[in-house]
């Protein structure tokens, strides 16, 4: 998987485009060279074994008394023939009835020149040694003869040897310089471009900005208009459906308002036996505006719907003391002690959010804590400066095994008392995302009940 990833991205499929062909075209100009260089090193020591051949063709002679062919190589120019300190040289001279008239017979045995007055060069084998052969037919209205030099390779085999030498390694560092600066060269010519995938990882869910398009490189043109146009469908389609939301939420709220309090009238108006039914129809009309204000809540602050620039500062302390005289009845009614301590913290976001969740923790707090207990509702900023909100209560707490699974969506906690929906921490994890918050779950103080934490990224510091 990670391999077929990395076959597909841009810079993978660069350096190979790059890496192959140059490699290959380096190799070739490295044999060229090498085949070249072992050319002319061949070719001035076969000049030199040619014009030997030559030399004693120049010697031939026909001697007058007895007509027999003789060449004239003097002791000390024989010497001077067959000194050579890394090869074996010899030569032989014969007549066309194979007699040999100077020179080391068992040359005889090599194959002779195909055409005359010139001298042929060939590789040949004599004694399972490889020798390199230089021979000369020499035909004139005087005489004809043959003369054969030949020599071992052993110079030659180490001319090439020492050519490959010089030539594979500079040429290696040559490959090896250019794989680099091929590699770097693409890692930094790409680069603009993981710029442009960072830039787009950074944003939050609900940021449907457009991308600079001066920023990016001018081949991810088309790419960048084409996000930024969808970016701009989604963004229209998001202010569609918040605004449809918000209505349906408005329109929705008012009828069931009015429905709750024409019920409490009628409870009062009814004789005492027709109450309980009118009563629980009441209680299911309060448990229905409860949950449709939920659906509608997590609806509206999920990342489809919610809309990034929709966000302005928002002091917490405030929302935390709407809060708290919204829930006062609640706690009064359970004789719960709910005590705020609330410290300026403000954080950029969306009002009605933000107030959501507040109302969220503080409503589950007194409502999961037994009548009599103690919740206590703080906000303020930690030694980071980040804004935070904690709802600490002494309750049942919440088993550690379901910390995770209480922010799913319609997701309770077996035994849990309450008509609550399970859509409460839902829509607290929905929210705090929206604001890239995060949530911690603990126990409270003192070990015992629950303790909902809500930090917020610290503020960055103003550009000087
Ligand atoms: P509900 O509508 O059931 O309150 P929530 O999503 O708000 O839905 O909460 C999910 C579950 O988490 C609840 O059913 C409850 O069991 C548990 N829970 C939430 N807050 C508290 C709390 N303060 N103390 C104990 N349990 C809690």
């Amino acid at each position: 998987m990670g391999r077929r990833a990395e076959t597909r991205t841009l810079r993978h499929r660069l350096l190979m485009f790059i890496s192959w062909p140059l490699l290959v075209v380096l190799g070739i100009s490295m044999v060229a060279d090498y085949r070249s260089a072992i050319g002319i090193a061949a070719e001035a020591y076969d000049n030199g074994l040619s014009s030997t051949a030559i030399a004693l063709v120049s010697r031939l002679e026909r001697d007058d008394d007895d007509l027999d062919i003789e060449v004239d190589v003097p002791p000390a120019a024989d010497q001077i023939l067959r000194s050579d300190t890394e090869d074996r040289v010899q030569y032989v001279v014969f007549d066309d009835h194979g007699k040999v008239v100077a020179g080391d017979a068992e040359l005889l045995a090599l194959p002779r020149p195909e055409v005359v007055n010139r001298a042929v060069l060939q590789d040949a084998q004599l004694g399972g040694q490889t020798l390199r052969t230089a021979s000369f037919r020499y035909e004139s209205a005087a005489l004809a003869a043959t003369v054969i030099v030949a020599e071992t390779t052993v110079k030659r085999t180490r001319a090439a040897h020492r050519i490959l030498m010089a030539i594979v390694w500079p040429n290696l560092l040559l490959i090896a310089a250019a794989l680099l600066l091929v590699y770097f060269g693409v890692r930094f010519a790409l680069r603009p471009l993981d710029a442009l995938g960072e830039r787009i990882g950074r944003r939050g869910p609900g940021d449907f900005s457009p991308l600079a398009e001066a920023d990016a490189p001018g081949e991810t043109g088309p790419l960048v208009r084409a996000i930024n146009r969808l970016m701009g469908n989604l963004d229209t389609a998001g202010r569609a459906q918040q605004v449809f939301l918000s209505n349906a939420a408005h329109q929705l709220r008012t009828p069931l308002a009015g429905l709750q309090t024409q019920l409490e009238l009628a409870v009062d108006a009814l004789p005492p036996e027709a109450r309980p039914r009118i009563e629980r129809l009441r209680d299911s009309t309060r448990r229905l505006a409860h949950f449709t204000h939920q659906m509608l809540a997590l609806a509206r602050s999920s990342s489809e719907g919610a809309l990034i620039s929709d966000h302005r500062p928002v002091e917490l302390a405030g929302l935390l003391e709407a809060a708290a005289s919204d829930l006062l009845d609640e706690a009064l009614a359970k004789r719960i002690d709910l005590g705020f301590e609330t410290a300026p913290a403000t954080v950029d976001g969306s009002r009605w959010m933000l107030r959501e969740m507040i109302a969220n923790l503080v409503e589950n707090a007194i409502t999961y804590t037994p009548a009599g207990g103690r919740v206590t509702a703080v906000c303020g900023c930690d030694e980071s400066g980040a804004p935070f909100v904690e709802v600490d209560d002494d309750g049942p707490g919440i088993p550690p095994a379901e910390r995770e699974r209480i922010f799913e969506r319609f997701y309770r906690v077996g035994g849990s008392g309450g008509d609550g929906t399970g859509l409460g921490l839902a829509i607290v994890k929905e929210v705090a995302d929206r604001h890239r918050a995060e949530v911690f779950v603990d126990s409270g103080a003192d070990g015992r009940g629950t303790r909902f934490r809500v930090v917020f990224p610290a503020p960055e510091p103003a550009p000087a």
